[in-house]
């Protein structure tokens, strides 16, 4: 089981420090081997990475270029994001593919980046209300895959999360047996397309996972812990969910 917090563009630095420092404490109290993860924005990367030094929280990033390096203005690589201690970086989110024109083309050359830097992507896809509406979700999900992993041959090093954009930041919540049958529709891609290693890959759900949801969730087979959006700003309600992800698999 994996959780990961993405703070997308929140906290000052201050706040930051004080998260990632409340997260830390309440991991290590929780004493669980869920793995943990958060992902400031990039400015905070480092003082977070210092703060949860030495604690089971690991650090990750919201993004990493498909660029190996160069004239890149404003880009951040992933061999800087290596060189800072990063273990994960989330590529395809829902808010970089719509607001960004990210394609599964660029989503496929970050992962390949991110892999080759020994960085964990954190590879994201869902469908939208409207492709639900129209029974798409199946086409659209295994389409977004083989389009973001169509450059990767082995998935052992991959994190998949499933994220419906309709629930994410909305309030509303895939049912878990929604996300039961959508996790068994990408477990099964997975393991069509890599065998063993995608059989092994571990899927999120994200989308508005909150400590009072969690548990359902988590309970559902195929859905191997959360990437939490809005949640993870509040250090308490993120380790409740750590610790239904513990719950989930007892
Ligand atoms: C997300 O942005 O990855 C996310 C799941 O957000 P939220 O939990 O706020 O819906």
């Amino acid at each position: 089981m994996l959780v990961v917090g993405n703070w997308k563009m929140n906290t000052s630095q201050a706040e930051a420090v004080a998260l990632a420092a409340g997260v830390a404490r309440g991991v290590a109290e929780a004493d669980t081997d869920v793995g943990v993860g958060v992902c400031p924005p990039f400015v905070w990367l480092e003082a977070v990475r210092e703060r949860t030094e030495g604690s089971p929280v690991q650090v990750g990033a919201q993004n990493v270029s498909s660029e190996e390096s160069g004239a890149y203005t404003g880009e951040v690589s992933a061999a800087m994001l290596s060189d800072l201690g990063c273990t994960y970086a989330i590529v395809g989110h829902s808010e970089r593919r719509a607001l960004y024109g990210e394609t599964d083309a660029v989503v496929a050359t970050k992962t390949s980046r991110a892999l080759s830097h020994g960085l964990t992507p954190i590879v994201c896809v869902g469908e939208t209300l409207d492709e639900r509406r129209a029974d798409q979700v199946e086409a659209v999900v295994t389409g977004q895959l083989s389009g973001s992993l169509a450059e990767a041959d082995d998935a052992s090093r991959i994190v998949v999360a499933y994220e419906p954009v309709w629930a994410i930041g909305t309030g509303e919540t895939a049912t878990p047996e929604q996300a039961r049958d959508t996790h068994a529709i990408i477990r099964r891609w997975l393991t069509d397309r890599f065998g063993a290693s995608g059989a092994a890959v571990e899927i999120l759900y994200g989308g508005s996972v909150k400590p009072g949801n969690a548990d359902d969730l988590f309970r559902q087979p195929d859905v191997d812990g959360g990437l939490v959006g809005g949640a993870s700003l509040d250090a308490e309600g993120f380790v409740e969910i750590v610790r239904a992800a513990a719950r989930a698999r007892e």
